[in-house]
């Protein structure tokens, strides 16, 4: 008998939908990937190794040159302390970094939480390890994390929280109160938390991001998650890193090991040469993002869409209750076949309880894009 965790499982609903949009020539605003790619001098120093090598397995923790990137990037944004030597390790994507956090954290019977909507990878990764997932929901439209629901999920059993900020595909980024509350709830404990902060860079409207690690304490006990594919634009590079202290790193470094062992070398100093040079271009991402994000909620919000506040990350979340009284899943297809226009139905990011009745935007594409994708809804609500 095959492993029931996969085998119960649908295809990932992003590829559902790319494959839907592909079919049916519609504007892709379902997965969250950009429509250009990332700078070109990353890209360079990846060719230019590719061509003339060594293209050997790099060491499993990763190339020096990106772990000294990578703690250079946390101690110049944030003022956080990770040593290149054993603190950073260097994974194939954040995905496989979340994965071997998760594996290294829980176990067969131990507890996990997380907080609902979750991204699709981390319930079956860690029920495979043989944990238990513990799940928070967080609601329309302010998805706030509170005291009260975290304390009502933690057990003795509880080894670890997972959680992603900014959060796709919320759009949340958690605020300095909220990160006090997850602070107070984990002091005393040995709870870990895994912090997914792959879209760290891509938060709105001035914001500063705040990560839980360099909160008073918390250092000791965070697993922080990047991703140089949201850096910079190059999601289909699939590096990633987790960065925390090296008594919780050095376990992740083992799963790590078995999982994929090691990363493409050429791909590695490309990020490297990116993470030291590149970072105006991420910056630059970030307004041009934000512009997409007012465009498109305007847009929506004529159209009858009840669009959700959005501070940070590549989506917007919209309820779609005004426009039609089908289920979130059932109306992405039709919109897809009959719109011209994929989205991804948000009750793919929840187990159960769930509120069918709202949808996600990504608007990492150019604004020309955005602009059409409205006119294409515009044209198919006048009609129908
Ligand atoms: N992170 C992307 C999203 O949320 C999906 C990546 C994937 O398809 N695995 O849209």
């Amino acid at each position: 008998m095959p492993n029931p965790v996969f085998s119960s499982l649908p295809t990932s609903i992003f590829q559902h939908m790319t494959v839907l949009a592909l079919k049916h020539d519609a504007i892709n605003l379902g997965q969250g990937f950009p429509d250009q790619d990332g700078p070109i001098s990353l890209r360079e120093v990846a060719a230019r190794q590719l061509i003339d090598g060594p293209n050997q397995y790099p060491p499993s923790k990763g190339l020096l040159v990106l772990r000294q990137a990578v703690a250079a990037h946390g101690a110049k944004f944030y003022g956080l302390d990770y040593d290149p030597e054993d603190e950073v390790l260097i994974t194939s994507g954040g995905t496989e970094a979340i994965t071997g956090a998760l594996m290294a954290m829980a176990g067969v019977g131990d507890e996990v939480v997380m907080i609902e909507p979750t991204y699709d990878s981390y319930r079956p990764m860690a029920e495979a390890a043989g944990a238990v997932v513990k799940a928070i929901q967080l609601g329309p439209p302010h998805w706030r994390l509170t005291e009260q629901a975290l304390r009502a999920v933690i057990t003795p059993k509880t080894k670890a929280i997972l959680i992603n900020s900014p959060h796709n595909p919320a759009g949340r980024v958690f605020s300095r109160e909220e990160l006090d509350v997850l602070t107070r709830v984990v002091t005393g404990t040995n709870i870990v938390v895994i912090c997914d902060e792959v879209y760290e860079h891509l938060v709105f409207d001035g914001r500063a991001y705040i990560p839980l690690a360099s909160l008073q304490g918390m250092r000791e006990r965070v697993l922080r998650i990047g991703s140089a594919g949201k850096i910079f634009s190059l999601t289909g590079w699939k590096v990633g890193w987790v960065t925390g202290p090296r008594e919780l790193v050095s376990v992740v470094t083992k799963a790590h090991q078995f999982l994929t062992f090691t990363t493409s070398p050429a791909l590695q100093l490309g990020v490297a040469h990116g993470l030291t040079h590149e970072m105006d271009f991420t910056l630059a991402l970030t307004a041009r993002l934000q512009k997409n994000r007012d465009v498109l909620s305007a847009g929506l919000s004529k159209l009858g869409f009840e669009v959700q506040p959005c501070e940070g990350t590549y989506f917007l979340t919209a309820g779609i209750t005004k426009l039609t009284n089908e289920k979130d899943f059932a109306f992405c297809e039709r919109l897809i076949r009959e719109a011209g226009v994929a989205l991804i139905p948000l009750s793919s990011f929840f187990q159960s309880g769930t509120p069918d009745t709202f949808v996600r935007f990504a608007f990492c594409k150019q604004q020309y894009l955005i602009e059409q994708s409205l006119d294409r809804l515009n044209t198919y609500f006048a009609k129908t």
